[in-house]
């Protein structure tokens, strides 16, 4: 099961026909699948199934021939004809369901007080009720989160499977009454710590990491550092995790990126971008304020999405037409005129805008050609004009060329957005 000296390998069941229609993306999967990857799993696979007994049964039995130490299923544990998992999961483990009198019990106590607040109770809610109380002989019970228990269920010989319910909230939320079940802690207590190294780049093109990783990989086995690089909300990142015994591989292997690529370098220790402009800001004691035109309130949306901003965000204005640009922003109607509501002319304008008409210390100017109409020789879609100014001065301009379509040009610019505040607020030069 364990190769020599490898990670402890895990596999994800995510079920619901739902996934398979494109009716709902998954957000089970990519969770459980950090979660365990951070614990130090090897992630092998991610399957999502649909509610057909068949396909689950045979997603579990190639989960497990994968040679897999745990399985996590996620969903189908709900009242009703198509919610299977638990019976597939007690055939899956060689065992049967038996009533759970205490369980019974305790999801009667929950419906109970659901039925009283929606009036309605009756003969379904009791079918209901025994149905989720039915549990695999010999498995660990999870206190429901919702109404459905989950289960840490052991198959003598075979990998541990956690069965988890599938709305986010309530698989979430259940989740630390899971790790610390006695069967599943102890398999976690075998597990290597991840030690994982993640770096991340911006303005960085892949090319010139692979170049790096090359010519650092002649010199160096690094055939225990899986090495992954992926670009994620316009940065670079570059994720290194050890074999056990590997680490201090990863930790060079690290160190050498990091001062290689220091200009274009965020974060070394996986701080997100957004948490970095969050300190510099409060660091600096200033509040930001945005003009947007294209990105149209993306950014002050996602300033504002962290808690505790209003400390350092005064606001923005989202001022799509010209009129609007010049009534609430000041911009002169006459450099529209001249420059263009795209020009490099008007974002300083925005940011500057902003700046006052906010009394903020930090204004930040959008404009750009989002698409798909509206391009031209000169300003072609995705051309966007970035201004940055603060109170003492200091102006940060960009007019760069954002690939893709209108949705990634406008998410991008806020991504760049982002990038140009960190850089005023940090005093970094423009
Ligand atoms: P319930 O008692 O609510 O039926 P359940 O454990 O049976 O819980 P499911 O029936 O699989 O869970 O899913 C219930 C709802 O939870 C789905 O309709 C969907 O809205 C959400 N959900 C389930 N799985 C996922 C997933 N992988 N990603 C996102 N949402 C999900
Ligand atoms: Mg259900």
């Amino acid at each position: 099961m364990l190769r020599p000296g490898g990670r402890p390998r895990a596999g994800i069941v995510a079920t619901g026909s739902e996934l398979l229609t494109g009716a709902i993306d998954d957000r089970n999967g990519p969770w459980l699948a950090r979660e365990l990857s951070d614990r130090g799993f090897e992630v092998a696979h991610l399957l999502l199934v649909g509610d057909r007994p068949d396909d689950l049964a045979e997603a579990l039995r190639f989960v497990a021939d994968a040679g897999v130490e745990l399985i996590v299923t996620a969903g189908g544990l709900g009242p009703t004809a198509d919610d299977l998992t638990v019976e597939m999961v007690a055939r899956f483990a060689g065992t049967d369901l038996v009533l759970d009198t205490a369980m019974e019990a305790h999801i009667g106590g929950i419906l109970t007080r659901w039925a009283a607040r929606t009036g309605f109770a009756g003969p379904a809610l009791e079918a209901a009720n025994r149905k989720q109380a039915m549990l695999p002989r010999g498995a660990t019970p999870l206190l429901p989160v919702g109404t459905a228990p989950g289960l840490v269920v052991e198959r003598p010989g075979g990998p541990l499977v956690v069965v988890l319910p599938g709305p986010p909230r309530e698989l979430q939320g259940m989740w630390p009454a899971a790790i610390e079940a006695a069967p599943f802690a102890a398999l976690l207590k075998r597990v290597p710590p991840a030690a994982a190294r993640s770096l991340r780049y911006f303005g960085l093109p892949e090319s010139e990491i692979a170049a790096t990783l090359r010519e650092i990989g002649s010199r160096r086995d690094l055939t225990d550092v899986e090495i992954t690089t992926c670009l994620r909300r316009s940065e670079l990142e570059v994720d290194l995790r050890p074999q056990p015994g590997a680490e201090s591989v990863a930790a060079a292997l690290a160190e050498e990126l990091a001062s290689r690529h220091a200009k274009h370098l965020v974060s070394a220790e996986g701080t997100s971008t957004d948490e970095l402009v969050a300190r510099a800001l409060l660091a600096s004691g200033r509040t930001v304020a945005t003009g947007e035109s294209c990105t149209g309130g993306l950014l002050v949306g996602r300033l504002v999405d962290r808690p505790g901003s209003s400390a350092y965000v005064a606001g923005g204005v989202a001022a799509y037409s010209n009129e609007a640009k010049t009534a609430l922003l000041g911009v002169p109607a006459a450099m529209i005129a001249e420059h263009g509501a795209v020009s490099p002319q008007v974002a300083r304008a925005l940011a500057d805008g902003a700046r006052e008409r906010f009394g903020a210390g930090i204004g930040v100017g959008i404009t750009g050609v989002a698409g798909p109409d509206g391009g031209t020789e000169a300003k072609p879609i995705g051309y966007v004009c970035f201004c940055v100014t603060t109170d003492d001065g200091t102006v940060i301009a960009r007019d760069p060329v954002l690939p893709g379509s209108r949705g990634d040009i406008r998410e991008r610019s806020v991504d760049v957005a982002m990038h140009l505040i960190l850089r005023a607020a940090s005093g970094l030069p423009a």
